[in-house]
């Protein structure tokens, strides 16, 4: 049997941040993945990829896997520019009023991965446990006993449930859950622009849900992140190539003129969910396992990682004799379900606000951005928010 003070279960960038922040915590961990966590990009940028805001790069430069990233294949931007498709409305902002070097990075999935991964095999108190399937969860009041698919038993005072949406964990121990369906798709891709994207994110926000073009290395490739109603995104997916880019380039009022597709479409459903316990028994959730969002700000991953940020310094403060200590992962759980119901909060007020296609809203939608847009105060509250800082 192997007994260690903690189990993170998921090695995605959520699990595998919290353990490379828990180098020095003194405690002995494990972090169980389903799959192999690392491998090799293709040479397409991948489709999965997430606006790393600036707190986020703050805490991945200080594990050091910010270096390791490979770093041709990611794209700071410096400007943000939002609008609403066949309207006046437009908001925009950039660098110089933040005194940042970029707003954030777009950066793929795995490449953020592949850098935590290196970071956290280097671990001397980490045991990765790859291609493991969890049979059984038994549980006591300070422990949590695992048994997996080699038929071997794991004991763990701590078990962080760091596995994705539909997290196993969770469900393990029964944690209620509050979700509801966007009533809409997420369709990905990387693409190729014939006008440069001049390190620019922009996001178009069309009657049947918001489109991000968000810029990657190559100056005429974006990766987008068309979110639409259901039944849309469906007749959308069901177009050929051309048909769909034509589609594209209409709902981006031809920012970045015609495009190609360089990869395949997937489409992804969009659900919010919210855990109404973070802390039960053993159990503790982060990132994706305790609160899904829609994408259209780009903060999910990045309010995971603020998770692990707050998560880390509590266990590196109690180390392994007051891990059965509550109080201050109580506080943990309040602190970081209050800033995930507020983000939840903003998404589904901007995705109301900017549904449908009722005149009056449209006209006060337009009214309002262009206000904000010459409000300098205004605007940089909204991108240091942005920015997570
Ligand atoms: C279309 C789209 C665009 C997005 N864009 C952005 C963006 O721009 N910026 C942003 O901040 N966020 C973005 N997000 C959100 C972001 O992708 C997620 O928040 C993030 O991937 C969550 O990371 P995670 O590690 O918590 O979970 P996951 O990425 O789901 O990782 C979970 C890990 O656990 C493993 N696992 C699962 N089940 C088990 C099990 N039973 N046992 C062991 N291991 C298991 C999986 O293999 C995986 O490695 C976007 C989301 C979508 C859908």
């Amino acid at each position: 049997m192997v007994k260690v003070d903690i189990t993170i279960v998921g090695g995605g960038m959520v699990g595998l941040a919290l353990a490379a922040q828990l180098k020095s915590s003194g405690l002995s961990i494990a972090v169980i993945n389903n799959r192999p966590i690392a491998r090799a990009l293709p040479n397409i940028t991948e489709s999965r990829v997430s606006a790393i805001n600036v707190a986020s790069q703050a805490m991945l430069e200080k594990v050091g896997a910010w270096a390791l990233l490979q770093s041709e294949r990611f794209c700071p931007y410096t400007g943000m520019q939002v609008w609403e498709q066949d309207s006046f409305a437009k908001i925009s902002f950039a660098t110089e009023q933040t005194g940042q070097q970029c707003l954030g990075t777009i950066v793929e999935n795995q490449n953020i991965v592949n850098a935590l991964y290196q970071v956290v095999s280097q671990q001397a108190n980490v045991k990765l446990l790859e291609n493991c399937q969890i049979e059984r969860i038994h549980y006591s009041d300070d422990e949590a006993i695992l048994t997996y698919n080699n038929g071997e038993l794991l004991t763990t005072r701590l078990l962080i449930g760091a596995d994705g949406a539909e997290s196993q964990v969770r469900k393990s121990k029964q944690i209620p859950l509050t979700f509801w369906s966007y009533d809409q798709q997420a369709i990905v891709a990387t693409i190729n622009t014939e006008k440069t994207h001049d390190n620019i994110a922009r996001q178009a926000f069309t009657p049947f849900g918001p489109l991000a073009f968000l810029p990657l290395n190559e100056p005429h490739q974006c990766s987008i992140v068309w979110s639409q109603d259901t039944e849309r995104a469906s007749e959308l997916m069901a177009l050929d190539e051309q048909q769909f880019t034509q589609q594209l380039a209409v709902a981006s009022d031809m920012q970045l003129g015609p495009c190609q597709l360089a990869n395949q479409r997937v489409s992804i459903p969009l659900t919010m969910r919210y855990a109404r316990e973070w802390l039960n028994g053993p159990v503790v959730l982060v990132g994706d396992a305790a609160h899904t969002i829609h994408p259209l700000a780009g903060q999910g991953v990045n309010l995971g990682f603020q998770d692990t940020v707050m998560l880390a310094e509590s266990l590196n403060n109690l180390g392994a004799g007051q891990l059965s200590d509550r109080r201050v992962l109580r506080a943990y759980e309040r602190s970081r379900k209050a800033e995930a119901a507020k983000m939840i909060a903003t998404m589904e007020g901007f995705k109301q606000l900017f549904s449908g296609r009722d005149p009056v809203k449209k006209l006060i939608r337009g009214i309002g951005m262009r206000a904000v847009n010459d409000m300098p105060m205004v605007k940089q509250r909204l991108i240091e928010q942005a920015m997570g800082l």
